[in-house]
């Protein structure tokens, strides 16, 4: 299938690893134009690096900045003024007992989740609708309709984001711009995989039997019963950015191997 995404520029956040960097491969295979970002230089360079010896012929650049700032933000769109597709795909987690949450870390989160990608759309989307094309797609979770206990402020960010992005497509009505929002479920991204590492040592199992105990107890709901790849997340993203889901917009996609047992 022609995805129609040739020639078309595109900015993924968070995409030095892991999901991010699996949605900036998938789409410059397509033949975008794909600007990478993480907070450092040295990692943004090796990423783009990376990308080429993957993607030959791919046109790709990067850019370093701490989108959890506004002053990150503002200096990203200034370095790239303008794109065709914005997947909002910064986020971060951190498993901790709500009552040892501070204020600060309720903050830090809706900071780095949500505002980073409310900033990035508030810059792009003007020229995106003057232009009547453009994609902007915010990397939630099942997360975000299945609040896990054992990170409350992790799942209320990812809830604002399905929120946000449902709002933004309404405001594109009529434009040709979408917005939607793609919620996988536990992917095999490096910062996972590391997190699954410690605690397999520190429980004193291999992976293997991490990964089968996490599916038995914390997501038992779950059809899949493995991680999912980061490509596997990065093949819907592509799709939804495509020319061809002009009729997909204000939609929250899952991606997450049946966790949510919900039809719809
Ligand atoms: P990851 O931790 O593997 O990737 C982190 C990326 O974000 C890196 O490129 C890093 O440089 C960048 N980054 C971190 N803080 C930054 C900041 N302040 N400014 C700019 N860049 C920053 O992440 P992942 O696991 O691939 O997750 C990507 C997205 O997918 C997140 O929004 C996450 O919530 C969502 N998600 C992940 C999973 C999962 O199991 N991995 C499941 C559901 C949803």
């Amino acid at each position: 299938m022609d995805l129609q995404l040739n020639g078309k520029s595109a900015l993924v956040t968070g995409s030095t690893a892991g999901i991010g960097f699996a949605i900036a491969t998938e789409l410059a295979r397509e033949g975008v134009r794909v600007t990478i970002n993480g907070r450092r230089q040295a990692g943004v360079d090796a990423a783009v690096d990376r990308l080429r010896g993957l993607v030959s012929g791919a046109e790709v650049c990067g850019f370093a900045a701490d989108l959890s700032t506004a002053y990150g933000c503002q200096a990203l769109a200034g370095a790239c003024p303008q794109v065709d597709i914005l997947v909002n795909n910064l986020g971060i987690f951190d498993p901790s007992p709500f009552a040892s949450i501070p204020d600060s870390e309720w903050q830090r989160f809706f900071d780095t989740n949500v505002m980073s990608g409310v900033r990035l759309a508030r810059h792009y989307l003007p020229a995106m609708k003057a232009a009547h094309w453009g994609r902007v797609v915010f990397i939630s979770s099942e997360s975000g309709i299945n609040t896990p206990g054992e990170m409350v402020h992790y799942g209320m960010t990812k809830s604002a984001q399905l929120a946000v992005a449902r709002g933004l497509a309404q405001d594109c009505a009529g434009t040709g711009v979408t917005v939607n929002s793609v919620l996988p479920g536990p992917t095999r991204s490096e910062g996972v995989a590391a997190f699954f590492a410690k605690l397999a040592d520190e429980a004193g199992i291999d992976e293997g039997e991490m990964e089968r105990r996490f599916f038995a107890e914390a997501r038992p709901t779950s059809i899949l019963k493995r991680m999912i790849d980061p490509a596997e997340v990065a093949a819907l993203v592509a799709y939804v950015c495509s020319g061809r889901a002009a009729a997909t917009t204000g939609a929250a996609l899952r991606v997450e191997g049946g966790i949510v047992s919900t039809i719809c």
